[in-house]
């Protein structure tokens, strides 16, 4: 962890606002997810946070890429051209999956040369990937349920179990090879019950496709929605790790491939913010300071990930609820509108908000002229 000290020190040399990345975090999290779930290969979803350097970093750990649009697949291939010539076509779909079900056809046209690992869940997609990807392998993406997820997923993607089968048939009769199935939770899933419901679903399915035929299917892919330890109600990663084991184990053979897409659970806790009191004023009692980071910034989770980040002082003082307000002169950009801070910080003064990596810096916008906040990586 990157101490208190530390990220003073850093935001005197660089300013702020700025958004540490601790590499050896990354590191950490990369290695529990292996200790507890042995037998699957992690995909970091690429769009929780898709600096180079942590891209880098789960490269060299032994990680394996989902990629959603072709920037990310770019920034993924980078790490893989340096690979000798030999091993990289071999590598392609050991190191990405491309987990969007719904792709432009230029997307599929630039990605067929690589025969890329690619999901589909609608009878649309398969005409287009039969015409611009024909060398793609396909995964299934089929919809299950996302009860308790802090992001839902299930409305906008997913195949319905009644359809799954036909189209993977429709696909095989279209001269496509389907190499499996993937499903995603929903971000952020406390409860453990809907992997274990999902897992269950996939190996329904397996079934039915054997039954009416199809029996090449080897890999599943359980998707992302691994929680990150927000708080003390998020129950530890080991107990969700020997169900997901204990199902895998019971339901699939040893030779089918398990893949997972962690985003969130790998960056998360890896990443601070730093930022400094611009302004503070009394408002109806209640005092509210004015940062130089936000919602339109790296605090855009408050709104595209409904998550809830705590904005921390680095010294004590009597405590009282505060406002915390963005830069920008919009309403909505409010961080918070209860924090408990002291009440005597002064303008010049330090803020952070820990455990900040995933979907924040990351859709960060430069709205009303203020640019994203910056980079500094400690422990590469
Ligand atoms: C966003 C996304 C992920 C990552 O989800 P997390 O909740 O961050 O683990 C994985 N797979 C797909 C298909 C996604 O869209």
């Amino acid at each position: 962890m990157v101490s208190r000290a530390q990220l003073q020190k850093l935001a005197q040399r660089h300013g702020t606002p700025l958004f540490v990345v601790d590499h050896d975090e990354i590191r950490r999290n990369y290695a529990t997810f292996k200790r507890y779930l042995p037998r699957v290969q992690a995909y970091y979803a690429v769009k929780a946070e898709p600096l180079p350097e942590i891209v880098e970093t789960l490269y060299k750990a032994g990680a394996s890429f989902d990629v959603a649009s072709m920037p990310e697949f770019r920034i993924v291939h980078e790490n893989i051209k340096r690979m000798p010539a030999k091993k990289r076509q071999a590598w392609i779909w050991d190191k990405i999956i491309y987990a969007n079900p719904i792709k432009a056809n230029a997307t599929l046209r630039e990605l067929d040369p690589y025969k890329p690992l690619v999901t589909y869940d609608n009878i649309e997609e398969v005409r287009k990937i039969k015409r611009h990807a024909p060398h793609a392998g396909l995964a299934l993406r089929i919809r299950v349920p996302n009860t308790g997820a802090m992001v839902e997923l299930s409305s906008k993607f997913g195949a319905a179990p009644g359809e799954s089968v036909d189209l993977i048939l429709a696909a095989v009769e279209a001269g496509l090879v389907v190499e499996g199935l993937s499903f995603h939770v929903g971000s952020q899933t406390t409860n453990f019950e809907n992997f274990v419901q999902a897992i269950n679903l996939a190996a329904d399915i397996f079934r039915e496709a054997r039954e009416r035929g199809y029996s090449r299917m080897n890999l599943v892919d359980i998707g992302g929605g691994f929680p990150a330890p927000y708080d003390e109600t998020v129950k530890p990663f080991k107990l969700l790790a020997e169900k997901i084991n204990a199902e895998l184990e019971r339901l699939f053979p040893k030779d089918v491939e398990i893949l997972a897409e962690p985003g969130r659970f790998m960056i998360a806790t890896a990443a601070t913010s730093v930022v400094t009191i611009l302004g503070k004023a009394v408002r109806d009692g209640k005092v509210c300071y004015y940062v130089d980071d936000g919602v339109y910034h790296t605090y855009s989770g408050i709104i595209f990930d409904h998550c809830h980040y705590h904005m921390k002082s680095f010294r004590k003082g009597p405590e009282q609820i505060c406002g915390v307000f963005g830069p920008t002169c919009d309403a909505l950009d409010v961080i918070s509108m209860s924090e408990k801070l002291p009440a005597d910080l002064e303008l010049g003064e330090l803020l952070y908000s820990p455990n900040i990596g995933a979907y924040s810096h990351a859709s960060s916008t430069y709205f009303n002229g203020f640019p994203p906040a910056k980079v500094v990586h400690v422990n590469r």
